[in-house]
């Protein structure tokens, strides 16, 4: 038997409509510019969206073709969130850091029709667009578009001239839920990047979880700001779960450096953040010589990398911020799970859920599996492969097929690590990063938390390189805070108290900055080439 319950289909169109009715007028987006910011009410971005709307049906954007931004995070690119996906077209977010090629390769595989560029991106826009194949319409947003060259067959607009005139109400279509709603590559750090397509359903039920009390706990009463960009896995889904609950949202555009970010959070007194741990260093090495109010953040939510519990503490015992965990992949929408301690734990044990990765919710199912495709326990001991399953988690590349990837209906994350009996995820590393020394796994997260937790070091990034012995051993890449000094050899004894004597690193090297892949995480590939070029200068200590 059926239920006899109603079941409309789950849309975009219906979060912007929540956002940009009842919270049209209390909601704000506000976009930074610099030396100050830019403001827009919910409402006004609901008018423009439909706006947007209008003008891409004119350009001929009439069923499921891929309208591409490049794009910062501003109140204009807010506005292709909501437009193109509610339209029954599909948004595309082009990694705007991505290499040339690579850029090339995913605008062409999406086929993307039309692209929105902000202007302040346009010179690099300019060299790509020659080699891509499907463009027929550039929209330059900021701008007229007369600084861009276009090739034959390409015509360039200019985004408010085509929104001027445009009626701002859209009959938004009623739509399978099941369709594409928007497209994001990932980084492709081995191969070619590969196409994840969400759902109006996905995007959704995924919204829910991020305000969710367990999630990212957004509500109408927060600024939320989104420091991750909204090319990198939908700015974690912050722009559709703030219009769902009418939380407002801050927007760096392209100011990202630690000293902007700083004082766009004392003059626009954000309520939650969320980025990558390498932001958040940065912020914390700003903020540790330079006072500046931030005291509006009840809590900072990181992800996309392991985050040092060193950061962690910093964050809370010096500005009473809590710092909120997280795990995810372009390929979960991205939230996965969410390190909050449960009842009754306190001390340092505390801590220790925290620093995990925390709780998988209950529309993320997941399962450790072992050598042999074995399931193994949740017994806080058993270490074997993260595999997800659930309706914000992809089943299949775009146009793809890798069943290497996707296994009997589980995503393999390619992250290893064990579960405890109540639930709590704690990754070690990421498969392809663990260090094998002499038969036994060493975590390469592990040794870089513990580095990072000494007052010199700003960041620390271990590889494995190759070592005749022990076939690997770990070495250690530092970028030491400014005014520091350290030897390798007091660095080697910091760790001698928590780490095993047979994992002490005795390869070390000084660097004056960590390469950062696209969405600013620890780029190991880059770290292994610098090695194996011999352009690493190392110390050995033993
Ligand atoms: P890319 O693979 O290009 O970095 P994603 O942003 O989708 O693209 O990265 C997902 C991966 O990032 C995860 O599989 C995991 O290895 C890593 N990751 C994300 N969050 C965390 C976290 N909190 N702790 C450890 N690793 C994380």
């Amino acid at each position: 038997m059926f239920s006899t319950m109603q079941d409309g289909h789950l849309s975009i169109a219906r979060i912007l409509q929540q956002g940009s009715e009842p919270h049209g007028v209390s909601a704000e987006v506000v976009t930074w510019t610099g030396d100050g910011a830019r403001r827009t009410s919910y409402a006004a971005v609901g008018r423009r969206a439909a706006q947007l709307a209008h003008a891409l049906r004119g350009l001929g954007v009439t069923g499921d073709q891929r309208v591409g931004t490049f794009m910062w995070n501003n109140s204009e690119h807010l506005e292709a969130y909501f437009a193109v996906p509610s339209m029954g077209a599909v948004l595309h977010t082009l990694n705007i850091r991505l290499f040339p090629d690579q850029l090339v390769y995913v605008a062409n595989h999406a086929e993307d029709e039309v692209v929105l560029v902000d202007s302040t991106l346009l010179p690099l826009f300019q060299k790509l667009l020659p080699e891509l194949a499907t463009v027929r319409h550039v929209i330059v947003v900021g701008a007229d578009g007369a600084a861009l060259e276009a090739p034959a067959g390409v015509e360039v607009h200019g985004y408010e001239e085509l929104l001027a005139e445009q009626p701002d109400e859209f009959d938004w279509p009623e739509l399978d839920e099941r369709s594409a709603a928007a497209m994001c590559y990932t980084s492709g750090t081995t191969a070619n990047p590969k196409g994840v397509v969400y759902s109006h359903r996905s995007v959704y039920l995924h919204s829910m979880q991020v305000c969710m009390t367990d999630g990212m706990a957004l509500s109408q009463a927060d600024r939320s700001l989104a420091v991750v960009p909204m090319f990198h896995a939908m700015s974690w889904g912050l722009p559709y779960a703030a219009f769902m609950v009418g939380a407002s949202l801050i927007m760096p555009d392209r100011f990202l450096r630690p000293e902007p970010l700083v004082r766009m959070i004392a003059a626009e007194r954000p309520t939650m953040a969320a980025a990558v741990p390498t932001i958040w260093q940065g912020v914390l090495q700003h903020l540790a010589t330079n006072a500046e109010d931030v005291s509006s953040l009840r809590e900072v939510v990181v992800g996309g990398a392991a985050c040092p519990p060193s950061l962690m503490k910093a964050f809370e015992e010096n500005y009473g911020i809590s710092v909120l965990h997280a795990w995810g992949m372009t390929e979960t929408s991205p939230l996965g799970s969410v390190a909050r301690a449960p009842v009754g734990v306190s001390g340092e044990q505390r801590w220790t859920y925290r620093a995990s990765q925390g709780r998988l919710p209950t529309g993320v199912q997941g399962r450790l599996v072992g050598e042999g495709d074995v399931v193994l326990p949740w017994d806080g001991a058993s270490v074997g492969e993260l595999q997800v399953r659930g309706p914000w988690v992809a089943k299949a590349y775009y146009g793809e097929d890798d069943p290497e990837k996707f296994h009997e209906g589980w995503l393999r994350t390619g992250d290893v690590g064990y579960i405890t009996p109540d639930g709590f995820v704690q990754l070690t590393d990421r498969a392809k990063d663990v260090i094998k020394s002499g038969g036994e796994w060493i975590s390469s997260v592990d040794l870089e938390n513990k580095v990072m937790g000494h007052p010199a070091v700003a960041e620390a990034m271990v590889i494995g390189v190759p070592d005749e012995k022990w076939s690997e051993r770990p070495l250690v890449a530092v970028v030491l805070r400014d005014g520091q000094q350290v030897a390798a050899a007091e660095l080697r004894e910091f760790l001698a108290d928590s780490v095993a004597k047979w994992q002490l690193p005795e390869y070390w090297t000084f660097i004056p900055e960590a390469p950062k892949t696209s969405v600013g995480k620890f780029d190991k590939k880059r770290l292994r080439q610098q090695h194996a070029e011999g352009r690493l200068n190392i110390t050995h200590v033993q």
